[in-house]
């Protein structure tokens, strides 16, 4: 597996939020909720220390266990990030940091990949055959306000992300595709599926734009059309973006 990608933030004037790692056999994409102004937490550290650690957690999961079920490896991953905390955070508080998480894993009969929250994997197989691993569930909630978002986070009623509920893990999408039959993947966090849902890209625009272009050509094309139609996005005009691509 050949791996490219670009994980940038939306302006040089924040952290990036956004977290990528990649090894010979997986690839682990995060993207850390950013916590409205005003918002106690419950938690001392920030977003970017939660998706350096669940990251980092997630990466000695799947290296040291290479046949883990990705649903377990989540949740250990989970688990570990909480003990992170060391006891000096609230870890009930409904607004403790979060994030989503794709993973995308090569072993020798198959390629696994696990969807949480609204980062998407998109796999090639076969020659028709294309796999979208994408939860939309963000971008159809029943109320937006501080309070509603903080309400449906974790909820079967709402969206389920990686915070402080190990069973998360299991509200995520997996799946496992044979091996011999990928031929390309992609790995996309939402700054980047607005593409698809805003911009009239298709999943495979993205997987051909990532062959021919490169990872960066996607975050060209969406800064473009996010300063085309400055009004259309609810919230940021920008967001952190990370866009890998596989080839197999
Ligand atoms: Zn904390």
């Amino acid at each position: 597996m050949e791996v490219t990608y670009i994980c940038q933030a939306a302006s040089d004037l924040r952290p990036n939020d956004d977290f990528v790692l990649a090894a010979e056999r997986f690839v682990i994409v995060l993207d850390g909720a950013t916590e409205p102004a005003g918002v106690d937490s419950g938690c001392v550290h920030d977003v970017p220390w939660l998706v350096a650690h669940l990251g980092a957690n997630l990466a000695t999961v799947l290296a040291q266990k290479p046949a883990v079920p990705l649903t377990d490896a989540l949740r250990q991953g989970i688990v570990a990030t909480m003990c992170d905390h060391e006891g000096k955070c609230d870890l009930r508080n409904p607004d403790s940091p979060s994030s989503t998480v794709a993973i995308l894993r090569c072993t020798a009969d198959a390629v696994d990949y696990l969807v949480l929250g609204d980062s998407a994997v998109v796999v090639e197989h076969g020659d028709a055959g294309l796999t979208v691993a994408h939860d939309a569930r963000t971008g159809h909630l029943s109320d937006y306000t501080r309070e509603g978002v903080s309400r449906l986070r974790n909820n079967d009623e709402g969206f389920w992300v990686a915070s402080n509920r190990p069973d998360a893990a299991d509200k995520a999408l997996v799946g496992s595709i044979p091996r011999a039959a990928v031929t390309r993947a992609g790995l996309v966090t939402d700054g980047i599926t607005r593409l698809v849902e805003r911009y009239g890209r298709t999943w495979l625009d993205l997987l051909e734009g990532m062959e021919k272009y490169g990872p960066r050509q996607l975050v060209a094309d969406v800064r473009a059309e996010e300063l085309a139609a400055p009004d259309a996005y609810r919230g940021k005009l920008h967001d952190d973006v990370t866009a890998v691509f596989c080839r197999f």
